[in-house]
């Protein structure tokens, strides 16, 4: 990693955002030969180490696979890696569990629990093994990161630039931070998070589905093992996943309106660890809280667009998920894979890493893999989390359906797993 210094920087790609997925593009793109800015508005200390915020990532076979590419699995301790063997879906009072397991697909876990912030710490690591990555911290871009005429600050880039012409011919897009440097790039990739300031400032509106509650998250010990099974338990006023960590640990993710989860973080440690033990009806016993505890609101999001003249969007930036099927960074990982396939046959056919060609590719490439899945977690959240009728009826009818269902079955365990292989995406 290369520290930043005052001047004019000319690179190939930008990448604004170092969270995971922006750190993973990063990465993607400099084993490819790529120079590569990062723009993160965190400070150093803060991206190297980052601190934990109580989410535990449920990562399937094709994102460890992509972490291993990119070096950033050899930095996770494997005392950090906790193996999903089997998912059972409950609700109510309903006895009949849905269940996904690993029986006939020959894999040892149905994917592998990382917390969030020890990824983010793997990425951080293998990016300063990198020599053309540099990353400006502290920093935001000022200006617009489509590529524009209209909007470009450089008097002498103008020769360069054919005015007048359609912004996709473009040759480069020129950035301004906000302290004044100046970075010139082939591509430019929003990877800055659900809101994304680039992508506002790109005219790119999007999807945004408020649910109207909150999910608190943190760890918690107790004297039952879990078997490595994860539990989603969908119960009249509240939703509850257990997630099964290494030793006698689960994460506890409780989904409540925001005033109900604000009230729960003011209860005494004795309080919590109470009322917790009785909303998983003791199923492992007497729970302790073992961590600090966060809570996130959920929205999801969904850009109206993936790409503008030579700006791509990855990660929660393009497609800001539920996190009821785990599915976030999982897709943000996939989609990071697609852009840098696209534009390296882009530089193989035009000689060009930023051209519209390739980033029409990705963007359908992306919207095909992801459009459905936002869709469908959107749908399951809705009704898995609604207690009027006609919800509670229908979905007692929809898990007895799916557990009878085979093929929907193994279809969603596959879908959990992402394990397929494919060229292209
Ligand atoms: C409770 C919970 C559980 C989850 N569980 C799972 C799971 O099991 N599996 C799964 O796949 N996903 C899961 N997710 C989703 C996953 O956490 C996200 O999809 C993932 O973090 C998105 O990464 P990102 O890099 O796109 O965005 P972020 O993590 O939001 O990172 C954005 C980065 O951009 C920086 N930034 C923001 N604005 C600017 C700016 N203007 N200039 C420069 N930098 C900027 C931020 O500082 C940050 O570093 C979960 C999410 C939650 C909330």
């Amino acid at each position: 990693m290369v520290s930043a210094v005052q001047t004019a920087l000319l690179t190939d790609v930008v990448v604004i955002g170092g969270g995971p997925v922006g750190l993973a593009t990063a990465l993607s793109f400099a084993q490819a030969g790529g120079r590569v800015v990062v723009i993160e508005c965190l400070t150093q200390a803060a991206l190297e180490n980052p601190p934990f915020d109580g989410r535990e990532i449920a990562l399937t076979h094709r994102s460890v696979r992509i972490l291993k590419k990119i070096g950033a699995w050899a930095f996770i301790d494997s005392a950090e890696i906790s193996p999903l063997r089997e998912a059972r879906i409950e609700t109510g009072e309903y006895q009949h569990a849905l269940c996904f397991d690993t029986k006939g697909y020959g894999v040892e876990a149905l994917g592998w629990l990382v917390s969030n912030h020890v990824i983010r710490r793997a990425l951080a690591h293998a990016v300063a093994q990198q020599q053309n990555i540099t990353i400006l911290f502290e920093t935001e871009i000022i200006t617009s990161p489509v590529a524009d005429p209209v909007v470009d600050p450089m008097a002498d880039l103008v020769a360069e630039k054919n005015w007048g012409a359609n912004p996709w011919d473009q040759k480069n897009v020129v950035l301004q931070t906000a302290s004044g440097q100046e970075i010139r790039a082939s591509l430019v990739v929003a990877a800055d998070g659900r809101f994304s300031p680039t992508r506002q400032k790109a005219g790119i509106g999007a999807i945004v589905h408020d649910f109207k509650k909150t999910m608190l998250v943190c760890r918690m010990a107790h004297d039952i093992h879990h078997n490595n099974v994860a539990l989603q338990w969908f119960d009249e006023g509240q939703t509850i996943a257990l997630l099964p960590l290494n030793g006698l640990v689960s994460s506890l993710v409780l989904t409540l309106s925001e005033e109900e989860n604000r009230q729960k973080l003011a209860l005494s440690q004795e309080d919590f660890n109470h009322e917790m033990t009785k909303r998983v009806g003791s199923r492992l016993g007497t729970m302790c809280r073992v961590s600090s505890c966060h809570t996130y609101p959920l929205k999801s999001v969904y850009a109206h667009r993936f790409t503008a003249p030579r700006l791509a969007l990855v990660g929660d930036a393009a497609v800001g998920m539920h996190p009821i099927t785990a599915h976030g960074f999982n897709l943000g990982l996939k989609g990071q894979e697609t852009l840098v396939h696209a534009a390296l046959e882009s530089l193989m056919e035009r000689g060009d890493i930023g051209a519209k060609e390739g980033l029409r590719r990705f963007e359908q490439r992306h919207r095909l893999a992801t459009a459905p899945l936002f869709a469908g977690t959107n749908g399951i959240a809705t009704l898995y989390t609604r207690d009027e009728a006609p919800f509670r009826p229908i979905r007692q009818a929809c898990l007895r359906l799916a557990e009878k269902t085979s093929p929907f079955k193994k279809a969603v365990t596959s879908l959990l797993m992402d394990k397929k292989k494919d060229k292209k995406t």
